[in-house]
């Protein structure tokens, strides 16, 4: 069978690639918002809920540091208190981007296995950029299971 032109491709391959790139782009408008004064390191989340809406969230610290909370965590309770259950995606933006294992935790809670990990790793004023891609039953091995603790 041959290769179909550009235009002609499902909708669906397009619609992941737009996906990705709205998820990439409003991740880094998150991370301009970021409440980073002691860290100084801003990082900003977006996720796709199965509704389709999307989510952000930065990271805001406080001069209590243990209070502080990451990016993934504002934007997924963020979703969650909309009424949302599902993350389809994940979008985290920041100089060398990757969720703790705290957020880890938290979004294998609310995503299934195979919900898209876009990890966005860029600095802004060096404007050069590294997206790794992976999912999220990949983020935690053995990570506690709610439903395997029958809860
Ligand atoms: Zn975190």
């Amino acid at each position: 069978m041959a290769k179909l032109p550009a235009k002609k491709r499902p909708a669906k391959v397009e619609t992941k690639s737009v996906i990705r790139k709205k998820l990439m782009e409003a991740a880094k408008t998150a991370q301009k918002k970021a409440y980073c004064p002691y860290s100084r390191y801003p990082v900003g989340a977006a996720v796709l809920m199965d509704s389709g809406r999307i989510y952000t969230g930065c990271n805001v610290e406080n001069a209590s540091f243990g209070l502080a909370i990451c990016a993934e965590r504002v934007a997924i309770f963020k979703a969650v208190s909309h009424g949302e259950k599902r993350v389809k995606a994940l979008c985290v933006a920041a100089k060398s981007a990757k969720p703790c294992g705290a957020c880890r935790q938290v979004i294998i809670e609310f995503a299934d296995k195979d919900a898209e990990m876009i990890y966005l790793d860029w600095q802004p004023l060096e404007k050069k950029e590294k997206v790794t891609i992976t999912k999220a039953g990949k983020l935690l091995p053995h990570a506690f299971d709610p439903s395997e603790a029958g809860l």
